[in-house]
């Protein structure tokens, strides 16, 4: 059989049920897919292919799955910092959102987070925002793997001016996205218990489940939201949308930070899913969730940057070798946050977790091809004695050579292959002049 592309001289991180991790392996890809993944054995002819690349020594794995985005939000990175969440959003971001976002900012905003994700080795993202329609074209152009989540809020939003209509636009989003591209899954998103009526969380649910569409939902983030709920409905928050029979295996639950043990068994029994964003938890001070206990309830728990308002950045690398600390040092035990389980849930446990498991998160043969090859000819990877490791705790983003979606290299070499990087650039900072002067128009020094 001729190949498309042959990916020789490479440690496969597989992420395979085994976590098997081939010291010198190859990969052959035909026709988007994965059709091969071996040891090097000397002497044994490998197959032809179109297209040879060396991996030259380096780290051959699985492209990360990043669960929880808002693209657009890479142009409000650094507007406001260092606050709590319920004053950043109401001070600022929502400001700042309803005078700047427009289908050009976020076109702009989502093309500058693709740039982003692909050079620091993400091929999957799980989004939501408004406008979105106008986000998915961008993420089109980009060659990104996608789940894409029309925002749904109860008051006036960018784009939906009448919240009586959130729910409508959101569907008529899915249906104008389904089918289009294999790559792109539209979904809807809630934006959260605090910000959403019964009426419209129950409606959301409708919809998502009569498209099979993912239903994402931020949800017990911080403490006072908890106890605003417990407040409004008597119950937690998870207990609530589980009342309004929401949760079930196509729900992505976002931060879910604060569970009780009986919240947790909930989400287990439902067959929902956590994406777990600890940076973004950290950096507004909103909690630490208990992931372990998570994992332990076999519900699958993905990693996310969430926006890069509240991160400030997508690096995917950066997310793991945080969340691996961050749950060591909250349980005083250097044991608690393995790395390999690190790798999972930023690879085939986030792809569960946003139900794309079969297809994506691991690199197995009759999988799509989302690979990415990490550069270790450098000094911070050298040596290198447990390639997991290095992932986890000394590569970063910018380590990332090259990056191939569906069988198509997006990034050579650590360049884009199909995007223009400096008109993208050029786009984003114009936005983020009329942002600046909208800012210093607001607070005259
Ligand atoms: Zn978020």
């Amino acid at each position: 059989m001729q190949l498309d592309t042959l990916i020789v001289n490479g440690i496969i991180v597989t992420v395979n049920p085994d976590f098997e991790i081939i010291g010198n392996g190859w990969v052959g890809i035909k026709d988007g897919q994965m059709v091969a993944v071996q040891p090097h054995r000397p002497g044994y002819l490998l197959p032809g292919a179109l297209e040879t690349v060396d991996a030259k020594g380096g780290i051959v794995m699985p492209g990360l799955v990043n669960t929880h985005t808002h693209l657009p939000m890479t142009l409000f990175r650094g507007l406001a910092d260092d606050l709590p969440l319920m004053t950043w959003l109401n001070d600022h971001i929502f400001p700042a959102e309803a005078t700047f976002i427009q289908p050009e900012s976020v076109y702009a905003g989502t093309l500058l987070a693709c740039t982003e994700l692909l050079l620091s080795g993400t091929t999957t993202c799980c989004d939501g925002y408004f406008y979105e329609h106008f986000s998915a074209q961008a993420v089109l152009l980009s060659g990104l793997r996608a789940v894409l989540g029309q925002g749904v809020i109860d008051f006036p939003a960018p784009g939906v001016p009448d919240p009586s209509e959130n729910t409508s636009v959101a569907r008529n989003f899915i249906q104008r996205w389904q089918n289009v591209d294999p790559l792109i899954q539209p979904s809807i998103f809630c934006h959260a218990p605090y910000t959403c009526s019964e009426k419209t969380l129950r409606e959301a649910k409708e919809i998502a489940r009569s498209t099979g569409s993912l239903y994402q939902i931020h949800v017990a983030e911080t403490r006072s939201e908890y106890e605003l709920i417990k407040e409004r409905h008597h119950m937690s928050p998870i207990a609530y949308l589980e009342s309004l029979n929401i949760l079930d295996s196509r729900t992505l639950l976002v931060h879910a930070i604060w569970l009780d043990d009986a919240d947790i068994d909930i989400v287990a029994r439902s067959g929902a899913a956590i994406s777990h964003a600890p940076e973004s938890a950290m950096k507004l001070g909103s909690g630490i969730a208990r992931i372990q206990d998570y994992i332990q309830a076999e519900i699958p728990v993905g990693l996310g940057t969430d926006g890069c308002a509240s991160n400030n950045n997508q690096d995917m690398f950066q997310e793991m070798d945080i969340t691996a600390k961050l749950h060591k040092v909250s349980t005083l035990n250097p044991q608690a946050m393995k790395s390999r389980t690190v790798i999972e849930m930023a690879t085939i446990a986030g792809a569960r977790a946003i139900g794309m498991d079969r297809t994506i998160g691991s690199l197995e043969p009759g999988k799509q091809a989302d690979i990415i090859i990490i550069d270790t000819q450098a000094p911070h990877l050298t040596p290198l004695y447990h390639p997991e490791s290095h992932i986890v705790y000394a590569a970063k983003g910018s380590d990332v050579r090259d990056v191939m979606i569906s069988g198509k290299w997006r990034v050579k070499n650590r360049g884009l292959v199909s995007l223009n990087l400096d008109e993208i650039l050029d786009q984003a900072r114009a936005e983020g002049k009329r942002i600046q002067q909208w800012r210093t128009h607001l607070e005259p020094t």
